[in-house]
């Protein structure tokens, strides 16, 4: 698709990536032009031109929202100081890697695909969608999620991360996974990508800790809950942890010490499932079924 190239188009200015190719050349913003075009529908398509000769591809996210533009913007400039680092860029091939950095929590995941433009200055183009999704898929919701909480961790001030993983939920709200899935995770670790890809629990967690950072605990609850109607199996491990390391002192910790798993499943998700891979014990006529997270949250 061809497009002019004019007034906000260019992300990074041509001062801008002169300075960086002279004075910082491993700086990507000095590497290629980052485009901005809004696209018929009003979302953006964010490419760039410039980028093959260093990593292979050029690369293109579709259909962000207008409010992420620079998250996108600096997820590129992740991505392509990645790929140089890496390697090659190829068509369909998948990415796990802690895109900001040693110690920014979650590892974000994405796949690649060639994009279907024709045109002679967009023809190289790898499109990022969620990993395992379609060229066709659109805005890659799981992979922003992710790198809004990566953004989160870099030494933000609470108010400002609570910022970051309330728009990671506004972009991905999670998925509830059945049964005990979580529960393996020593210490209940929220980074994990396949836990994270499903239910955004990072995000959730990630806003309890910017709420009580502000002494706002019982509001730390509501998040915590939707954390837990999620991933109900890594709610015990994680509860561990908690208490292990704190003695209960506030609201929030008052929470996770008299939890109810199943009342939070049963309440948030309309009706208390019975978990797919919950382990079912026999029992006689006449007595009441266990119920399987309290069995977990026993079994400590
Ligand atoms: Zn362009």
């Amino acid at each position: 698709m061809q497009h002019p190239v004019k007034g906000r188009v260019r992300l990074a200015s041509t001062p801008v990536r002169l300075w960086c190719r002279i004075f910082r050349p491993q700086d990507p913003r000095g590497w290629a032009d980052y485009h901005c075009v809004t696209a018929r529908n009003g979302l953006l398509w964010l490419h760039t031109h410039g980028l093959a000769r260093r990593i292979g591809y050029d690369l293109e996210i579709t259909d962000v929202p207008r409010e992420l533009r620079r998250e996108a913007l600096e997820l590129m400039i992740a991505l392509a100081r990645l790929a140089r680092s890496r390697g090659m860029l190829k068509p369909d091939s998948d990415l796990t890697a802690t895109l900001g950095g040693p110690g920014h929590g979650i590892p974000q995941t994405a796949t690649l695909r060639k994009a279907p433009h024709s045109d002679r200055e967009h023809g190289a183009l790898l499109r990022l969608v969620d990993r395992g999704e379609p060229m066709q898929s659109r805005f890659p919701k799981r992979l922003f999620a992710s790198w809004l909480l990566a953004l989160a961790d870099g030494g933000k001030e609470p108010r400002q991360k609570e910022a970051l993983c309330r728009k990671a939920l506004a972009i991905f709200p999670g998925e509830h996974c059945d049964g005990l899935a979580g529960a393996d995770l020593p210490d209940g670790q929220v980074n994990s990508p396949d836990l994270q890809e499903r239910t955004n629990l990072g995000a959730y967690i990630g806003l309890t800790e910017a709420l009580c950072a502000q002494r706002r605990f019982s509001e730390a609850c509501g998040p915590a809950a939707e954390a837990i109607a999620r991933c109900p199996g890594w709610a015990a491990r994680y509860r561990d942890r908690l208490l292990q390391s704190s003695p209960v002192r506030d609201p929030y910790l008052q929470f996770w010490k008299d939890l109810n798993v199943s009342e939070i499943v049963g309440r948030l998700r309309g009706a208390a499932p019975a978990p797919a891979d919950a382990p079912r014990k026999p029992f006689a006529f006449g007595r009441r079924p266990k119920d399987p997270y309290a069995e977990l949250l026993a079994r400590g």
